[in-house]
């Protein structure tokens, strides 16, 4: 359930509600939007009735969600969800380009990669620290280390920072060293680690599952916001098929399904949804025309020698091309939207 307060509902009143909210053994989260305040209730409601709430001073009006993701869902927020992040803003109706490699490698790596994609076009950093990789033989990653490279390199450059915790223990490490923590795909529903970002202040990148269903990916999210951590960007990165041709299949619906269900920013990730660097920009601009506010991109110096994911890595000039590509959608998007174009186009 969400009480919608009144316009001009004091601080008094929301004080109270909260307190009585609290005194019911619910949880309360106050979302405070541009036009509306909102309290989304959290927890067993054990019969109590949106009626309870309605006469209360300061109340609006009281309605109950229907969708199982609660303050995931539009219904708790009209309007998208915005997140800054230093110098960069995600959700604003600017595209916002993240890339680096799949793994950090070296110091020098990093640090080449961050300059490369900075001249490209991208303004956040990612790399790979701690690596779930699908064989245990395979390299996992430079741990702690490689987050300081990569904290490093992004201070050189200016780009705040992404970077993967795969256990509940690492987040604070993780937390110490990026200014995003990216939950993968193969821990979209690790509860623990879910509850664990969710009580950190950083933001949240939550990759889809690789057979999550988008109920259950908005699920994961909700666990992440229920614990208090409303900074939440979801990521398309593909989901299992039949389909072998490609890594994954770039689900383009669900990207357009997320961003109607949720006011959470929504961003694809085309690298791993195709695994084949000749497909990531022609992925990479279905995404965004299907609504994707920003891209993942994996991008190494020199693909050939990439010790983890070489085959889906862009150069960093293929990557600056493809943000050429990418960009022309994106301003078709804002384009068409306007009288002027249609005038100018369609009439
Ligand atoms: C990654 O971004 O490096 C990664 C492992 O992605 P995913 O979790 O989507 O497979
Ligand atoms: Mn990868």
């Amino acid at each position: 359930m969400i009480i919608v307060l009144q316009k001009e509902a004091s601080e008094t009143e929301l004080q109270d509600i909260v307190a009585r909210i609290k005194h019911y053994g619910l949880e309360p989260h106050v979302i405070v939007g541009v036009a509306r305040t909102v309290i989304g209730l959290v927890g067993d409601k054990n019969g109590l009735e949106p009626s309870f709430f309605e006469g209360l001073p300061g109340v609006e009006k009281a309605v109950p969600i229907m969708a199982p993701y609660k303050l995931t869902s539009r219904d708790a927020k009209a309007e998208d969800s915005i997140i800054q992040i230093k110098n960069v803003t995600i959700g604003d109706g600017k595209m916002v380009y993240m890339a680096g490699p799949c793994a950090i490698e070296s110091r020098e790596q990093i640090l080449e990669t961050a300059e490369q994609v900075k001249i490209a076009g991208a303004s956040i950093l990612r790399g790979g620290a701690f690596k779930p990789r699908t064989s245990p033989y395979s390299f996992q990653g430079l741990g702690e280390r490689g987050l300081e490279y990569l904290q490093e390199a992004g201070e050189t450059f200016g780009m705040p920072t992404v970077s993967e915790v795969i256990n509940p223990s690492d987040v604070e490490l993780v937390a110490r060293y990026v200014d995003i923590l990216q939950i993968g795909a193969r821990n979209m529903q690790n509860f623990s680690l879910l509850r664990q970002v969710g009580h950190s202040r950083k933001p949240v990148l939550l990759k889809r599952g690789l057979s999550a269903t988008i109920e259950e990916w908005l699920m994961a999210a909700e666990y992440i916001l229920s614990e208090g951590n409303y900074q939440v960007i979801l990521c398309e990165r593909g989901i299992r098929t039949f389909e072998t041709a490609t890594r994954n299949t770039l689900d383009v619906g669900a990207i357009a399904l997320a961003r109607r269900l949720s006011h959470l920013p929504v961003i694809a990730d085309p690298s791993h949804a195709t695994g084949r660097s000749e497909l990531v920009t022609p992925a990479g601009c279905a995404a965004v025309a299907a609504g994707a506010q920003g891209l993942m991109v994996e991008v190494h110096p020199n693909p050939d020698t990439a010790l983890s994911d070489g085959a889906q890595s862009l150069t960093p000039r293929q990557f600056g091309q493809m943000i050429k590509a990418v960009q022309r959608v994106a301003g078709a998007l804002t384009l068409s939207s306007t009288d002027e174009w249609w005038e100018r186009n369609v009439v």
